[in-house]
């Protein structure tokens, strides 16, 4: 009678224990499929606009905006003044207005142009290193 009673909580615990390890896992994989999509809307640099370093690399067109109408604004761009061209449409508009957009969409906000800043340049090619062999003379 004991021994049967012996194999019955064996037995018990056996299932009890893998019933533990797939509550622990679908409680893994729960928690890990909510924190996605919040690391995803947590991260700035991604999808959703440009970096300070992107905006960097996108320039102030050379002068070329002074003139025209800011679209943010509405405001005219004045010579000297901060200003942006968008590569690809070259629209223009004053800098503070053009950062305040891109740094929340990564496109245009007049003619909704994707923009693709210039790619970062190729990390400088460190030359391989030379082992040093230590020849003593006798
Ligand atoms: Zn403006
Ligand atoms: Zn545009």
């Amino acid at each position: 009678m004991t021994l049967v009673l012996c194999l019955f909580i064996a037995l018990f615990l056996f299932c009890f224990s893998l019933g533990l390890v797939f509550l622990v896992y679908t409680w893994i994989l729960w928690t890990s499929s909510l924190r996605s999509p919040a690391d995803g809307a947590a991260d700035k640099g991604g999808e959703k606009g440009l970096s300070t370093a992107e905006l960097e690399r996108l320039g102030d067109g050379g002068g070329a905006a002074a003139g025209q109408e800011c679209a943010v604004c509405l405001d005219d761009i004045e010579a000297g003044q901060a200003s942006r061209v968008l590569p690809g449409c070259r629209h223009a508009f004053h800098r503070a207005c053009a950062d305040r957009w891109l740094t929340t969409h990564p496109d245009c906000p007049v003619c909704r142009a994707h923009l693709d800043p210039p790619p970062m340049p190729p990390p400088p090619i460190a030359p391989p290193s030379v082992p040093v062999e230590v020849v003593v003379c006798r």
